[in-house]
């Protein structure tokens, strides 16, 4: 490549860390070890309706509506109301059922530790993540990533998220990076890419699931190890 990269910055959760089939691991022994077969036809069912639900608090939470509690209290009680068991004590047990069993499952996308060995002899690699601190270290542990990565940013303690430019602004400061030298790495187009073109740093957008779109990109990548052709 014509340009000389020093620094990568990549995204976590379903960049390099599988979030959603690890999720689904633990969403399925939920549904057993609280028998939610009472209630929920099958686990498919309940997977389903609990994402939908997740998916649109988490909308809330990014837009700064609701709070990292009132997002974690609600997924499941809501989940459960759907399905006639709206009990709060049963939520607040499964959500920390959850939390401590979800960071702990360790699928990575194919090719994740063959291209984080290969890219660790080039360049300097960090973490940008919009995920909440305590789990996140918990995943770069189990799945054997923390290692390759010198800084980690976290949003919650820069006090915003990506895309705002001060998260990668304060990720170049901590890493000694430079946007002219950096590339960002994510597959979420507004946060990891949309972020990454405010500060002007190059990016690959990762897009495991060839979602159709019409966003702008620079570098698309299906899978990780297309990272061989780009750096
Ligand atoms: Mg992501």
């Amino acid at each position: 490549m014509s340009k000389e990269y020093q620094h990568i910055f990549f995204d976590l959760d379903r960049t390099l860390w599988h979030f959603d089939e690890n999720s689904k691991k633990v969403l399925n022994d939920i549904y057993i070890k609280f028998n939610l077969s009472e209630v929920v036809d099958s686990p498919e069912e309940f997977i389903c309706k609990y994402q939908e639900i997740n998916e649109a608090l988490w909308k809330l939470y990014r837009e700064g509506r609701i709070n990292k509690e009132e997002l974690r209290g609600k997924r499941f009680y809501d989940t459960l109301k759907h399905f006639n068991k709206g009990n709060v004590e049963v939520a607040e047990e499964i959500g920390s059922y959850y939390i401590k069993h979800s960071p702990r499952q360790t699928l990575l996308f194919p090719y994740a530790i063959e291209v984080l060995d290969y890219l660790f002899k080039k360049y300097k690699l960090h973490i940008i993540t919009n995920g909440f601190e305590e789990v996140q270290y918990i995943k770069l542990k189990e799945s054997g990533l923390e290692d390759y990565f010198n800084v980690i940013i976290l949003s919650e303690k820069v006090g915003v998220k990506k895309p705002h430019p001060y998260i990668f602004k304060k990720a170049f400061s901590l890493s000694g990076a430079k946007a002219v030298n950096s590339i960002m790495i994510g597959d979420d187009w507004y946060a990891d890419i949309y972020g990454a073109q405010r500060v002007k740093m190059d990016s690959v957008y990762f897009n495991p699931n060839k979602t159709e779109h019409e966003n702008l990109v620079q570098y698309e990548i299906n899978c990780l190890s297309e990272l061989y052709n780009i750096l």
